[in-house]
């Protein structure tokens, strides 16, 4: 999907981290606080690879492995969070 001459020039303005985050839509929405965490790689939208549970990984706990992420345990706090830029 190409992006409009507006949406462009927003994006100019976004980190690398922030533009991906953008132009990347999750096939998920839940209330994780992973959500807001820079750690978590989320699921793509449209994607059949991973287990329809996962929201998506977690790129720091449990590193150099990714820690798989379940819809159905909702994480509200974490030790390991860091927000987003
Ligand atoms: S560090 Fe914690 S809050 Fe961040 S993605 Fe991993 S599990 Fe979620």
């Amino acid at each position: 999907m190409a992006m409009k001459k507006e949406e462009m020039i927003e994006a100019k303005k976004l980190n690398p981290v922030d533009f991906l985050a953008k132009v990347l839509e999750a096939e998920k929405h839940t209330d994780h606080i992973c959500w807001k965490c820079k750690y978590l790689k989320w699921v793509l939208k449209g994607s059949g690879f991973p287990p329809a549970d996962i929201i998506g990984w977690c790129k720091k706990i449990h590193w150099p492995h990714y820690w798989s992420i379940s819809e159905m345990d909702v994480i509200k706090k974490c030790y390991a969070f860091e927000a987003k830029s």
